[in-house]
């Protein structure tokens, strides 16, 4: 497989090894956000390559353990189960879930899954009910306002008691699935969003877009929402000025920082959501 140079990707990918995500995640912390961790890869389709993620989670997982112990961080981390054994075997992903849960609750860490494409999102959702009631507190769950059925997969989560994370969503979906309009998807989103601040548990917001953060900030205060009982979450690299601004008005803030040599797909969602996400790559090429 080819492999692009690091440089490139630079501005939204902390970097290449745990440890070098070490001191991101440290200034993260000392600049008043909140971090999730994220190893990054996916579709993973060979079970010893499965069983490496889930040991490099389990890792990871140890390794904030000890910086919350030297430095005060969270053991947070969001995870991608199709690098687990998702798409050829669901059994075997789940064990490899329940053994980083198991490791999460010693640790009093939490585990966010995140949602991939629509082909996964039946399973993940499976997966994802098979052990949250043995893990409530530690494990949480993404929904894409993109999607015409997560009104309903919104309401399930706020009966449940489920942490969810919204986002936009991330993958090209078929028209009958998911709507493509940016009015229509913003429209949904504050939708769920009213929601999950309403009804949810600790519902995270996650959106560069300021409307949505207007919208999710004007109806907290409407409806006497305290800021405690709900955060918002950005990307690492994306709008920094924007983050620390959001936690200098008394809001959670959480940077969700990956990490890793996977860093292509993640890097291409990114590039392909904005074009001032081009500029930003040409600025660091030209850094370089
Ligand atoms: C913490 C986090 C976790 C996520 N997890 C998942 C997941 O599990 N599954 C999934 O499918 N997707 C996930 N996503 C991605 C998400 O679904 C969207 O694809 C992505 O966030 C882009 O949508 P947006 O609302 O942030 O803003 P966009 O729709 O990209 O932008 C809307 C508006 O926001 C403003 N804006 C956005 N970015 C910038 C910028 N860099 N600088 C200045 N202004 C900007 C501009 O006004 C822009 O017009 C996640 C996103 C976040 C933040």
């Amino acid at each position: 497989m080819v492999r692009l140079p690091f440089f490139l990707a630079r501005g939204f990918v902390a970097a290449e090894t745990m440890a070098g995500a070490m001191p991101v995640i440290r200034r993260a912390h000392q600049s008043g956000m909140l971090t999730t961790v994220d190893l990054l890869g996916e579709h993973v389709n060979d079970r010893s390559l499965a069983l490496q993620a889930r040991n490099h989670y389990i890792q990871l997982l140890r390794a904030l353990a000890h910086e919350r112990h030297q430095h005060g961080v969270e053991v947070n981390i969001s995870i991608k189960l199709s690098m687990m054994g998702q798409t050829f075997n669901e059994d075997f992903c789940l064990e490899n879930l329940r053994a980083l849960l198991t490791v999460a609750r010693e640790l009093q860490g939490f585990i966010r899954l995140d949602m991939e494409d629509t082909t996964l999102l039946d399973s993940t959702l499976r997966l994802f009910d098979a052990v949250y009631p043995e893990y409530p507190s530690e494990i949480g769950v993404v929904l894409q306002a993109y999607l015409k059925r997560t009104p309903k997969d919104v309401a399930r989560m706020c009966a449940l008691g489920a942490r969810v994370r919204l986002c936009k969503g991330a993958y090209r979906e078929p028209a009958h699935l998911a709507y493509r309009d940016m009015t229509e998807i913003r429209a949904r989103y504050i939708e769920s969003m009213q929601m999950l601040l309403t009804h949810g548990r600790y519902p995270a917001i996650a959106t560069h877009d300021d409307h949505l953060i207007g919208a999710t900030k004007a109806f907290a205060a409407a409806e006497g929402i305290a800021a405690e009982r709900f955060e918002f979450q950005m990307l690492f690299g994306l709008r920094p000025k924007t983050q620390l601004r959001i936690v200098d008005s008394g809001y959670n803030m959480r940077v969700y920082i990956p990490y890793g040599r996977m860093w292509l797909p993640y890097y291409y969602r990114r590039l392909r959501e904005r074009p001032e996400n081009v500029t930003f790559l040409l600025r660091n090429i030209f850094r370089a």
